[in-house]
């Protein structure tokens, strides 16, 4: 019988209903307004209950992946940054709501799941999954099993600290990778090079706007050599390369898949990596490792929870 996926992000939930071979049967998408946890467990019911009427088929569980900090097994969200929630049971409040077993997961760990079972890692028993989005994370499948660690918090490679006391992270903490490299503050960093004015590259690819900086403007201004914007660039990409390097060197992995807006449309960065991974990593742990792009784009949240369930 079919599950249910839950892709629950900072503005919207999406439900997918998908067959054990992670095909996707229906899907839908609400809008979140209200973020109080009773109103969003609404809308997820709401799009949970249009895609099983589109497939006109029972599911037998459902499963979430949700951007956040999920206490183990239990279905509590600890901390999710972009709701604004702290230890939310949404594990329950879904059970009850829709009446079948749920389990919540971490969202990146849903991808992974997604990837491994449905995409990129099919085959794999031992893979590792680098995401370089607006944040940075990770999701480690060792032995064919999900590694969530003793509080569910494992994989969190944008949280390792690259530069002791640096740049301040989202988290809270200092110098954390994703402070230099995920995409929000590669966004950041550029602007605050913006607005020295120094930049004539950055002027003329903005027309002056911050608004208009992305991370793609911050590789064209380093491919058009502009010595200060390449900086940020070179650190960014150095500090990623190096942080995957030595989790391949860690963890051995047969598979390392690479995803996310940053890796998918800055491919300097991501050939950086790469390249970083061949020359950092342990001669003996990348012996036939082979690295791949994620292939389900944004419906490997969706699938993965589904085949989690
Ligand atoms: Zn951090």
């Amino acid at each position: 019988m079919p599950t249910l996926g839950i892709d629950l992000g900072g503005t919207f939930a999406r439900a997918a209903v998908v067959d054990a071979k992670g095909n996707i049967i229906a899907s839908a998408k609400m809008a979140l307004g209200e973020r109080s946890p009773s109103a969003v467990v609404e809308s997820i019911a709401h799009a949970a209950k249009a895609a099983v009427d589109t497939a006109g088929t029972p599911v037998q569980g459902c499963g979430v992946g949700a951007a956040g900090q999920i206490h183990g097994e239990s279905g509590v969200l600890a901390v999710a940054p972009n709701l604004g929630w702290r230890n939310v049971p949404l594990g329950e409040m879904l059970r009850t709501r829709l009446g079948y077993p749920v389990r919540v997961v971490n969202d990146l760990s849903a991808a992974a799941w997604g990837e491994l079972n449905a995409g990129a890692g099919r085959g794999s028993q031992d893979m590792y999954t680098v995401f370089v989005g607006s944040g940075v994370g990770s999701a480690i499948i060792a032995g064919g099993r999900l590694v969530t660690g003793g509080g569910g918090v494992a994989g969190e490679l944008g949280h390792i600290k690259v530069v002791p006391n640096g740049r301040r992270c989202g988290c809270g903490e200092l110098g954390c990778l994703e402070a230099y490299a995920g995409g929000h503050n590669l966004i950041a960093q550029t602007r605050e090079l913006l607005a020295t004015g120094r930049s004539q590259v950055l002027k003329e690819l903005t027309g002056g706007d911050p608004a208009r900086v992305t991370p793609v403007t911050l590789e064209q201004a380093a491919e058009a050599g502009d010595a200060e914007a390449r900086e940020i660039y070179e650190r960014a990409s150095l500090m990623l390369a190096v942080a995957v390097a030595n989790q391949v060197t860690v963890l051995n992995p047969a598979r390392l898949i690479l995803g996310g807006g940053v890796l998918t449309h800055c491919p300097g960065i991501r050939r950086r990596v790469v390249e970083g991974v061949q020359a950092f990593a342990s001669t003996t742990s990348r012996e036939g490792l082979l690295i791949s792009d994620a292939e389900l784009g944004d419906d490997s949240g969706l699938i993965g929870a589904a085949l989690l369930a």
